[in-house]
């Protein structure tokens, strides 16, 4: 993600900016955009050439710049989240210089004024004003000029490798700056968020002001701060702008609705997490730490498994569809692919009617089997989805199998992104989309993977959830097979209901679309998930499913979706705590992993029967008896001795083996008598 900063890398925006959108103290996976000032930062994000910035808004000694909430307001722009940093002021300089040799230091005149006890001590250093810090070290840096000295921090010192003449020189210790992370969409309602910054307009009689603060008080909101900033155009008149917290976020939620019929305006700039304040964590000692990936712990060295992933549950930032079926359930469909402009928007508005899920799915990149096919519309498809999302007010969600797609799904405002079963069997592929949505807003759901492997599944679940990606939904869209079945990808129920008894607060959604591959069988898979306690479905719908560009035989049309949606028994009490209906127990459990056992076992028979059939053509040619004594004799004791180191009882491998050499002599038989 691009990150717009003012000033330079190096500088305490970038700090802030790399602490925040660089999750778990790994500052990288975010690229800055270096920008002169706060307009020039606001205008960026807003003409999108950057995805989200960091803005300094407060610091402890020099107070607000209130200008900066004016510029959000002209940029329509939204808070989504902050950051304190400690501001710790060195004196640089190239290395081998000492103090005695520096004639001038350079600084930004807010940095001079905090550090003015140092310089009265060294009468023979000139101050001068400049624009940016960490600038002034690039420059000493880059020119090479002795006698000039820098105030930076340790950012700057590292990265352009200066020396450090003094440590230290801010006059006050406890100085902080805090920051603000714009974006150009606010963030979507959770309960984790508590606070937010708001301005309001009060009439100008008197006791209006104090009435709003009332509401605040009555609903136990924190005022962390309340300031009056005069409006431009409206001498003494003044809008106040209001910081607060809260413990519960129903009590923010009632205290808006009143403030909303007594201000005569109310602008919301964000509702976030508050940043975390912890004064030690604030002061950053080095760059190099914040910047370097973090180093693997003994832990990560071993074979991890140690991850907890923590859930930002989808009921938070999922907004309730008019017509859901059911409230506890998450439901998401769309076409398989955006084909074209008028495909997308007709099978979206058509979806939206319905009213029945908030959220639509479409494939931008698709991931084909074989070369030669539709592989998507890319980018173009994209700049419709945006327009979708506009009119239709639907969150979207599209595929994602590298970087550079989380990249401009970012630009184009989706709030979804998926990792499809070709690439979760791919740890490199899905630590490169974790890289890329750290940070970011974007919630992720991770498909299971092709091969029925439960961990690689959980693996990618884990890496995304490292990168800080709390808004997680897992999908079961079923397992690839080699033999004939009557369905596309065969669920093995079993595999996802390990996932759900060993993590059960991940919300897990069922994909009865690609498990079937036909329109005939959705309903019943389905039913199927949602009696085994899954939270929901994701099911693909479009307006002309016969001659859709990709996966026809299992879409259907957003009418036929609604009655299906209509037609399913929804069981809302029993998928939160993500175990099965008691009718699905441990019991089912195991029963499902012995249908799939049985099923691999089939296969395995089917093609040992296939190899006796070519081997009794090769005794045929070759005028070999079907019955070989020795071999037989050989093989016997050979599945004996195995068996028994499986715990298998001599007997029943006995049994069984004479069994399937009877059936292999009647086939070679039959061959030999052709
Ligand atoms: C899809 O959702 O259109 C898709 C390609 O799915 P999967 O990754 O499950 O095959
Ligand atoms: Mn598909």
């Amino acid at each position: 993600m691009k990150i717009a900063i003012q000033g330079i890398a190096g500088s305490f925006h970038d700090i802030a900016a790399r602490r925040y959108y660089g999750m778990h103290g790994d500052g990288t996976g975010i690229e800055l955009l270096e920008c002169d000032t706060f307009h020039d930062l606001c205008q960026a994000v807003q003409n999108q050439s950057a995805d989200a910035a960091m803005m300094a808004i407060e610091n402890t000694i020099a107070g607000s710049i209130l200008s900066n909430y004016a510029l959000l307001d002209t940029h329509q722009l939204f808070i989504t989240g902050e950051a304190y940093v400690q501001i710790q002021h060195h004196l640089l300089a190239l290395s081998g210089q000492t103090i005695q040799d520096i004639k001038t230091v350079q600084a930004h005149p807010m940095a001079l004024l905090q550090c003015t006890d140092f310089f009265r001590k060294y009468p023979h250093i000139h101050v001068e004003e400049a624009n940016d810090t960490a600038a002034v070290a690039k420059k000493i840096r880059d020119e090479s000029l002795k006698g000039v000295a820098a105030i930076a921090g340790y950012a700057a010192a590292e990265l352009y490798g200066m020396g450090i003449l003094a440590e230290r020189i801010e006059n006050n210790t406890k100085n902080y700056t805090r920051f603000l992370a714009i974006s150009r969409t606010p963030n979507f309602t959770s309960k984790d968020h508590n606070k937010a910054s708001l301005s309001l307009r009060v009439s100008h009689t008197s006791g209006t002001l104090a009435e709003a603060l009332i509401v605040l008080k009555h609903n136990h909101i924190n005022l962390t701060k309340i300031q009056s900033i005069p409006i431009v155009g409206l001498p003494y008149e003044y809008s106040i702008h209001i910081d607060m917290t809260w413990e519960d976020y129903t009590d923010y939620e009632h205290a808006i609705q009143e403030l909303g019929k007594q201000a005569l305006e109310i602008r919301i700039f964000g509702v976030y997490k508050e940043g975390e304040k912890n004064l030690e964590l604030t002061a950053q000692k080095s760059y190099a730490k914040v910047i370097e990936k973090t180093q693997p712990t003994a832990q990560a060295k071993s074979d991890g498994g140690k991850v907890d992933i923590e859930i930002d549950h989808w009921k938070n930032w999922v907004p309730k569809a008019p017509n859901a079926p059911s409230e506890d359930y998450l439901l998401i469909a769309g076409p398989c692919s955006a084909e074209t402009e008028p495909q997308l928007l007709q099978t979206a508005r058509d979806i939206a009617a319905l009213g029945k899920t908030s959220i639509l799915r479409a494939g931008v990149w698709k991931p084909r089997t074989r070369a030669g096919g539709f592989e998507g519309m890319g980018t173009t498809a994209l700049a419709w989805l945006k327009r979708v999302k506009e009119e239709t007010g639907l969150m979207i969600g599209v595929e994602v199998a590298t970087g550079q797609h989380v990249e401009e799904c970012l630009q184009y405002g989706m709030d979804i992104v998926w990792i499809g079963a070709r690439t979760t069997g791919n740890p490199f592929s899905v630590q490169e989309i974790a890289d890329a949505v750290r940070g970011t807003n974007l919630a992720v759901m991770v498909k299971n993977p092709i091969s029925p492997d439960l961990e690689l599944w959980i693996g990618a679940m884990e890496r995304v959830s490292l990168a800080g990606i709390k808004k997680l939904v897992a999908i079961h869209r079923g397992f690839g097979t080699q033999e004939k079945t009557e369905l596309r990808n065969p669920p093995a129920w079993s595999i996802p209901m390990q996932f759900r008894a060993r993590l059960p607060h991940i919300p897990m959604i069922n994909d009865p679309s690609h498990i079937t591959g036909r329109r005939d069988k959705l309903a019943e898979i389905a039913q199927k998930s949602l009696d085994l306690g899954m939270n929901g479905l994701i099911i693909e719908s479009h307006l002309d499913p016969d001659n859709a560009w990709t996966d026809a035989k299992q879409q259907i049309t957003p009418k036929v979706l609604g009655e299906m949606l209509d037609g399913l028994t929804w069981r809302p009490e029993s998928n939160d705590d993500g175990l099965a209906t008691e009718e699905y127990t441990k019991l089912e459990i195991l029963r499902s992993s012995i249908d799939r056992l049985d099923n691999e076992f089939l296969e395995l028979l089917a093609s040992r029967m296939n190899v006796v059939r070519e081997i009794g053509e090769y005794k045929q040619q070759n005028g070999l008896e079907v019955l070989q004594e020795a071999r037989w004799k050989d093989l016997m004791e050979k599945r004996l001795s195995v068996g028994g180191k499986l715990n298998l009882g001599d007997t029943f491998i006995k049994d069984m083996f004479d069994r399937l050499h009877t059936e292999s002599l009647e086939t070679q038989s039959s061959i030999h008598s052709k």
